[in-house]
């Protein structure tokens, strides 16, 4: 079995304490990627709460995390379209976790529904939320 196999048992196992954060995120990125691709790749990014806030990153409106599409603005940049997952590090990891499932829903519903938290989010995040607990 190599390493990334057996990240992934121990994960499915319930196991998630054998593994470090870095490992746990990693394989949860993979994993996300695997069974819930959205229209364009996902660009995941952790930053301290400072680097968020200068990035022009609205950290009052959006302490944990946020997504947006990177290159929407013409037909043109299409091919270089992804979206920016951008979570806040100095989080505890339930919540960046939780942060990172949310912002994930809002990649697979991008400007499918007029509400940003509408049903289909709803759903959405229901199904990848569904795929990280046992039971
Ligand atoms: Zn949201």
């Amino acid at each position: 079995m190599n390493e990334e196999e057996d990240l992934r048992m121990k994960f499915m196992q319930g196991r998630p304490k054998d593994l470090t954060v870095d490992q746990k995120f990693r394989l949860i990125i993979r994993l996300l990627r695997e069974e819930f691709p959205p229209e364009y790749p996902v660009k995941v990014r952790r930053y301290p709460r400072e680097i968020m806030k200068r990035g022009g990153y609205s950290y009052k409106d959006a302490p944990w995390g946020s997504c947006s599409l990177v290159n929407a603005e013409t037909p043109k940049s299409e091919d270089k379209r992804y979206f920016l997952i951008q979570l806040n590090k100095t989080a505890t990891w339930n919540r960046v976790f939780d942060t990172l499932l949310h912002e994930w829903a809002h990649a697979l519903t991008w400007h499918r529904e007029n509400k940003d938290h509408g049903d289909l989010f709803a759903r959405s995040l229901g199904s990848i939320y569904r795929a990280f607990i046992e039971d």
